[in-house]
């Protein structure tokens, strides 16, 4: 074991009780605390005069206590603690409130250096709450570039600053340098050890450039390499090769007719599963513009050749409906559809494992569970994965190592933004469908506060009473499960709509806490008509249909991404009825304004996409986890996108010349890659 593999807990000043507040926070040894990266830094290298120093404005000056310290109670019951401190240019007034006790490590006579806003009250100088270290003290909040970092309650920037500094310190030789040195040096990459030193506690903002440089470069090393060894699983295998048949006999099947956008990807997948290599293909498509049509079309296409098709769906709901929608048409086809979920019992599971085992089955339906072990497929062709980006990438591979080198389609509804397409799909081939069905409703979406919450009430009565069903959606299930206060609960909300609001309408709830039967049985009741007003979680996110619901109501519509937002939107609009999406949000003010508005605005996934990526702070990397990649700790897509091509280009020329990365030089490398990708888990609720 070395040092990086302790607990925090050998560092000074973590008990029982800090390591569970680190936890939180995601580190648990000494080698996570040296990865867990500031979010920002400020710069406090410059120490002004008291009098020359910019006014309202954060500054350090160096000055001493020339007063005894003086504290009153004030009349809003608050302590006031006050002493003067000078320097050789001038005075200013120390202020803190109800901080009695910090003030008094204040002594005469002694020099510090104060951190904090100078103001003038009165004429005079003020200094309100200021950070101070003795001069005498090394600098840990003052005289130096200080890193701000991610907190959690009881955590402070300061006391994670000397966590790490202890860390670092215990590290010492022991940061092994993961990148063989003829690449560092062919990139101009400084060693790992002085990148951790620096990025956590940079002498200059020149060395803090080059430390992150570094490390963003290795992140995307690893990332592009993590990608490349997924990839070259399939390069080179001959896939089978579908002979020409009629798509013909599919369509007078269809209750309706293709949009020509459908009938465009269906050639494109015909072309690929004849031309003699295993199909990667992925359909983008908005939520509803008929995906699941362009899979049956695959399907039918592979059960003509005598294949077998797969069909993977991120929740049970979301399978069982597509077993309910595809099995009667395909059946009408020929083609006979089994369903395989985790929650369904072990006799069941068996019969349709026998059933696909003995060829009977030409399409299996189902969840994660179709990657289970006992699933065989004696000729599988074709595997699908539905609403691709709530799986891990790995999950898509797993699938396809069920069969030999079958084809895959992957469908997926969240529109991926230029860059980030260009690494999470660059083994795919990409075809858009950019029309909706002639049936789909245009939703109008407004943004209201609390202030219109009755009036919205009001038009939720009168479109049941025109015989429509709603949607309320609420971030959380359980009341207290969230830090920030006033978010809505699905469970204390249901009964509040049920008791209070809506009396004589019948409401219901689902959420990812219930089984799967029970969520299944909520949801037909649903589509069945027999439920008004259904309160839900973001399960209902992905996939569900619903025609005759016509309005989706997002509670605390700022905790959502507009992606995410712009999904549940896609769940109303479905039928032939004017459908509304009205996100509540109590007072959204700055980036959340425009963020929300922006939806109400575009109607276009991929604008809203593409908004989403610009709009998002630093750090929040809302691509990665929804594409079920690992989360980046550092690089940042939006901005270092040409160290992510240049890292690129390493990665693909190492799997060239080493292609599992099996050389001693690249055994560091490898291990890392795994660790990277093993953390990554994709689908949930
Ligand atoms: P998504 O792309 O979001 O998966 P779906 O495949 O669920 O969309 O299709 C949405 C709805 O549109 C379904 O009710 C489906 O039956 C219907 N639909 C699909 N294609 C057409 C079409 N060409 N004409 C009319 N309705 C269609
Ligand atoms: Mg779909």
């Amino acid at each position: 074991m070395t040092p990086l593999d302790q607990s925090v807990s050998v560092l000074k000043g973590v008990g029982t009780r800090k390591m569970e507040l680190l936890r939180r926070l995601g580190i648990q040894t000494v080698g996570d605390l040296l990865t867990y990266f500031p979010r920002a830094y400020e710069d406090r290298t410059y120490i002004s005069d008291i009098r020359s120093a910019t006014l309202n404005e954060p500054c350090c000056i160096l000055a001493m206590p020339v007063s005894a310290m003086r504290h009153a109670k004030l009349r809003n019951g608050r302590v006031l603690s006050k002493v003067t401190a000078a320097d050789g240019t001038g005075q200013v007034t120390i202020c803190f409130f109800n901080q009695r006790h910090l003030s008094l490590s204040l002594q005469m006579g002694q020099e510090y250096v104060f951190y904090g806003k100078i103001e003038t009250k009165n004429h005079e100088k003020v200094l309100y709450n200021p950070l101070f270290e003795p001069l005498s003290a090394s600098p840990v909040l003052t005289r130096r570039i200080v890193p701000i970092y991610r907190l959690t309650a009881g955590v402070t920037s300061a006391s994670l600053s000397r966590m790490v500094a202890q860390a670092l310190a215990l590290a010492g030789d022991y940061i092994p340098e993961s990148l063989p040195d003829g690449l560092r040096a062919f990139h101009h990459l400084p060693h790992r050890s002085f990148a951790l030193h620096a990025i956590h506690s940079p002498r200059s903002m020149e060395e803090l450039a080059l430390a992150r440089r570094r490390l963003v470069w290795e992140e995307f090393l690893l990332f592009s390499l993590g990608l490349g060894l997924l990839k070259q699983r399939r390069v080179g295998k001959v896939g089978h090769s579908f002979a020409p048949v009629s798509i013909e006999p599919f369509y007078r099947v269809l209750p309706f007719s293709l949009t020509a956008a459908q009938r465009r990807v269906i050639s494109e997948i015909t072309a690929d599963c004849g031309a003699g290599r295993p199909m990667n293909r992925l359909v983008q498509g908005d939520v509803g513009s008929g995906k699941t049509m362009v899979a049956a079309a695959a399907i039918y296409l592979a059960a003509q050749n005598g294949l077998q098709a797969a069909l993977m769906a991120p929740t049970e709901l979301l399978a069982r409906q597509h077993q309910n929608t595809l099995a009667p048409l395909l059946a009408a086809c020929g083609i006979r559809v089994g369903l395989l979920t985790g929650s369904m019992g072990a006799g069941e599971k068996r019969a349709v494992l026998q059933s696909l085992q003995s060829g009977e089955l030409d399409l299996l339906i189902g969840t994660h569970a179709l990657l289970s072990d006992g699933v065989s497929f004696p000729r599988l062709g074709l595997v699908i994965t539905d609403e691709q980006h709530r799986f891990g990438v790995h999950q898509r591979v797993l699938l396809a190592e069920k069969g030999e080198a079958p084809h895959i389609l992957v469908l997926s509804a969240t529109p991926i933004p230029r860059t980030l397409a260009l690494i999470l799909y660059g083994d795919l081939d990409i075809s858009i469908l950019d029309e909706l069905p002639p049936s789909r409703q245009p939703v109008d979406t407004f943004l209201i506060g609390e202030d219109k919450r009755a009036r919205l009430y009001q038009f939720v009565r009168k479109l049941v009473a025109a015989g429509r069903q709603a949607y309320f959606v609420c971030p959380i299930i359980e009341e207290g499960e969230s830090s920030l206060a006033q978010a809505k609960a699905v469970n204390s909300y249901t009964k509040t709509l049920q008791q209070n609001v809506f009396p004589d309408l019948r409401v219901s709830c689902v959420h990812g806490r219930m089984s799967s039967k029970e969520k299944e049985a909520v949801m037909e009741a649903f589509a069945a008509g027999k439920i008004d007003l259904l309160v839900s979680t973001t399960v209902i996110e992905v996939g569900v249909d619903v025609p005759n619901a016509a309005l989706m109501v997002v509670e605390n519509a700022e905790r959502f991404g507009l992606s995410q937002l712009h999904q549940l939107r896609g769940r109303v609009g479905r039928g032939i009825h004017k459908s509304y999406c009205v996100l509540l949000s109590p007072q959204p003010t700055g980036e959340t304004l425009t963020r929300l508005k922006a939806l109400c605005k575009t109607r276009d996934g991929f604008q809203i996409a593409e908004a989403d990526l610009k709009l998002r702070g630093p750090g929040d990397f809302f691509g990665m986890r929804q594409h079920g990649l690992p989360q980046l700790k550092i690089g940042d897509l939006a901005c270092d996108l040409a160290l992510l091509q240049e890292a690129q280009g390493a990665a693909s020329q190492l799997l060239l010349e080493d292609p599992s990365l099996s050389s001693p030089n690249h055994c560091a490398l490898k291990a890392q890659v795994h660790a990277l990708f093993a953390r990554t888990d994709g689908g949930r609720n």
